[in-house]
């Protein structure tokens, strides 16, 4: 049962903690993506399976998962037990263990991509180590991004989300300060969905591209799906030309299926960066590709480090998750797209009730909700154009209701999600609309 006043969830001792905290860590979080005013701050004391309890005792459907890493929802069983059994043996020891060779041999089964494999801790790290091999590989410096696309915090890429280039212009505005505008002259961001548009810059600057990176579905805004005949279009330009393909399945990776969105759709880039569903809450990414391009770290050649890469807490954790990701008769993949579908389906029924102008889109493990748009959301100015203080306006309202969605409309579903948590939703979310209608 969902505990709390729908109209009004205690924050009291939440708020008494971020008055604490505000005071040795500044703005009181420790991402600056949690300074987000909608939906309000609060502190977690405990989390299982798909329900979250903050320390005033109100209870959450969660479908903010750890932005999408809690794919088997929250503090499973199974894998827990792993990582205490590994934690047992030894934690970091800065050298080799058996479970790195067990994780990337699993890796490179699943992924369609992946012939080699290196693990770090987090995906910005591993984007990074992307560039550079494919810098190192192609010998040119640029590297193309698009619009809405995130690929992490660094200089070098933290592009094109926040701030757009104008339209018809390529170069990467900075969008934080303090940095470097030099990181950001090796790479250019452009609409995404346009294929005509990306065939004509490479036509023009191909000698000049080292990579080319996207998301396979753009998950960080709106949840969009790939043009049909787009991603292998980008793959056909990249063999002509010889750029690198990066497809960063941070989101997607063993989410969408346990081959990622390159098995689902059929494309198999030259690089894949992983991430979240790989650890399933806990810190482990991952950059998967092409022997011929990953032996360049074998030699030394392309510099790649980490204090923390490959400790045996989260290596044990992402074989667990792997083991439970990777069933043959594809039973968990269904079961998420299931639980994903009933709730995109309930939400539209309900939008087309009456109750909001909200349209839903994505696949069933990660979708997203937008209100208002004045066409149909195929890229990133197209989701801009929606009206998003009402989505925050439902965000904050679906909080009242006990109900944890990500501040920009996501909603990750997990294994761990049950019917009954979507019929509760659904009831949510209708009071919620009404509310905010
Ligand atoms: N790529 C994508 C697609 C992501 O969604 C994220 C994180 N949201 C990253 C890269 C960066 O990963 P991390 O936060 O682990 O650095």
């Amino acid at each position: 049962m969902i505990t709390g006043d729908a109209q009004g969830r205690s924050r009291e001792r939440s708020q008494a903690l971020e008055a604490e905290a505000a005071l040795v860590i500044p703005g009181a979080v420790n991402s600056n993506f949690r300074l987000s005013t909608a939906p309000p701050h609060r502190f977690w004391e405990s989390a299982q399976g798909s329900r979250l309890t903050d320390v005033d005792g109100n209870e959450f459907i969660d479908y903010v998962l750890g932005m999408g890493s809690a794919v088997l929802g929250h503090s499973p069983a199974p894998l827990l037990s792993r990582v205490a059994d590994a934690q047992d043996l030894l934690q970091c020891p800065a050298g080799q263990q058996r479970a790195e060779v067990e994780l990337a041999r699993k890796i490179t089964s699943l992924l369609p991509s992946a012939e080699l494999v290196r693990v770090g801790c987090t995906g910005s790290e591993m984007v990074h180590l992307a560039f550079r091999l494919a810098r190192a590989a192609t010998g040119r410096p640029l590297v193309v991004k698009f619009e809405g696309h995130y690929h992490g915090w660094y200089d070098s890429t933290f592009s094109g989300t926040t701030s757009l280039p104008p339209p018809g212009e390529f170069g990467a505005p900075v969008q934080s300060a303090g940095q470097s505008p030099g990181a950001l002259a090796d790479l250019a961001v452009l609409p995404w969905n346009d294929l005509e548009l990306l065939n004509a810059f490479v036509g023009a600057r191909g000698h000049e591209v080292a990579a080319i990176i996207m998301e396979p579905v753009l998950c960080n805004t709106s949840v969009i799906l790939p043009r049909e005949g787009y991603l292998e279009g980008v793959r056909k330009l990249c063999d002509e030309h010889g750029i690198v393909l990066i497809f960063d399945e941070v989101i997607t990776g063993f989410r969408l299926a346990a081959g990622g969105a390159q098995a689902m759709l059929g494309v198999t880039p030259d690089l894949t960066v992983l991430g979240k569903a790989l650890g399933a809450g806990f810190p482990i990414a991952g950059l998967a590709g092409r022997s011929s391009l990953m032996q360049l770290l074998a030699s030394g050649a392309v510099m790649h480090g980490g204090t923390y890469n490959g400790n045996a807490m989260a290596v044990a954790a992402a074989v667990a998750a792997l083991d439970a990701l990777s069933d043959k008769d594809k039973a968990v993949h269904a079961r998420l797209r299931h639980v994903g579908e009933l709730l995109v389906e309930g939400l539209e029924r309900l939008s087309s009730g009456g109750t909001g102008s909200l349209s839903v889109q994505g696949v069933g493990p990660v979708f997203n909700t937008a209100f208002d748009p004045p066409g149909p959301i195929t890229d990133c100015r197209s989701y801009l154009a929606s009206n998003l203080s009402k989505q925050l306006a439902f965000i904050s309202a679906l909080d009242a209701e006990g109900v944890r969605v990500t501040s920009r409309g996501t909603w990750f579903v997990s294994t761990a999600h049950t019917e009954a948590d979507v019929e509760l939703t659904l009831e949510a979310a209708d009071r919620a609309l009404r509310r905010i209608s």
